[in-house]
């Protein structure tokens, strides 16, 4: 089925070079004003679903192969925390619908997407069956949209991940999963990155890695151990923020001088300071891809000028490249010689 409507599938693309898959359109959509920090239910695709279809094409315009539909966080234990389990259901099949729109109309690849339950709970056997049962419904309502792979994501417990792959494997789809590595760098099982990733490869995931929560610069060190372990393709997404090894997740980012934050610190409505520049992530991209990273993304924060460079760094010319900046042609700053030499001499005032 895997290209059957589109021309060549994921492992296909992946065999013929890198991938790009724009993720983070949760907190785009709440930047925007279109959603809410905290609970960060994807309602938006039911109440302002032109949104998501701009959001979408504002990705594919930047660069990114994938259009993921945004079902990130429509599951059942989230809609059931902001009492809304009634609109499951609607909410994955618009999302679905959106998302094959724009990926037909740009000969991109459709991804369904499930993620963290925030219910797994390896000692809790009840748990492991609700998380199985949320996955497969998830699941079904991709595969009926015609989706070409499932992304699973975002998972800190590798036994979750492992049952996302298994539902994924079972509707017969290929399954890109990710983990989201905390501050320690191990699942929180305990299992190392590289284990974890083996084990998710040799049961049967088509690309394993990370995504979220750690930003390039401590989600990089991780890279090459995960390459080095697994045969399958290696999937890097992180989150564009600038993450150190004292903090290296986005939610340990400090900022002392600050004025008061709403919970103290800057996760996740304030870390706008923290947000790389589009040269860092070219940077990053291009490490990645020298560790032998293939399906390459950003998460949490990312906006289309990241895309756009992480698409240029490996050496590609998306739509949007028709507007990357020019500086010779600057009024003040740049060196065309149309420009009036006048305001050329000021530049050192400005
Ligand atoms: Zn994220």
């Amino acid at each position: 089925m895997t290209g059957s409507r589109r021309g060549p599938g994921l492992l296909e693309r992946l065999e013929a070079g890198p991938v790009i898959c724009a993720e983070g359109y949760v907190f785009e959509l709440e930047r925007r004003g279109y959603l809410q920090a905290g609970p960060f239910v994807p309602e938006v695709v039911l109440d302002h679903p032109e949104q998501v279809t701009a959001l979408h094409k504002d990705f594919v315009h930047a660069g990114s192969d994938v259009v993921e539909a945004l079902t990130y966080y429509a599951h059942r234990e989230k809609l059931r925390a902001v009492g809304k389990d009634g609109l499951l259901e609607d909410l994955n099949r618009q999302a679905l619908s959106l998302a094959r729109e724009v990926a037909d109309d740009t000969e991109t690849l459709l991804a369904g997407n499930i993620c963290n339950t925030n219910i797994y709970d390896p000692a809790d056997a009840i748990t492991l069956q609700q998380t199985r049962a949320m996955f497969d419904e998830q699941v079904g309502w991709a595969a009926e949209a015609g989706a070409d792979f499932v992304i699973g994501e975002t998972f800190r417990y590798a036994g979750e991940a492992m049952s996302a792959l298994d539902a994924i494997r079972r509707a017969g789809l290929p399954a890109v999963i990710t983990l989201a590595v905390g501050r320690q760098p191990e699942t929180r099982e305990g299992w190392t990155i590289p284990d974890a990733c083996r084990r998710l490869a040799d049961a049967g995931a088509d690309v394993v890695g990370l995504n979220c929560i750690r930003g390039p610069a401590t989600m990089l060190p991780l890279l090459a151990g995960i390459t080095n372990s697994v045969d399958v393709p290696v999937a890097a997404l992180p989150v564009p923020y600038r993450t150190d090894p004292e903090h290296p997740t986005f939610q340990s980012l400090r900022e002392p001088e600050a004025v008061p934050l709403p919970d103290g610190k800057p996760f996740p409505t304030a870390l706008d300071p923290f947000t790389c520049n589009r040269y860092e992530i070219a940077v990053f991209t291009r490490s990645a891809a020298a560790a032998g990273v293939r399906y390459l993304g950003l998460c949490c924060g990312a906006g289309p000028h990241h895309v756009r460079s992480m698409a240029e760094a490996l050496d590609r010319q998306p739509p949007a490249s028709r507007y990357s900046e020019d500086m010779s042609k600057h009024a003040f700053f740049g060196t065309d010689p149309v420009l009036s030499s006048h305001n050329r001499a000021y530049s050192e005032q400005l």
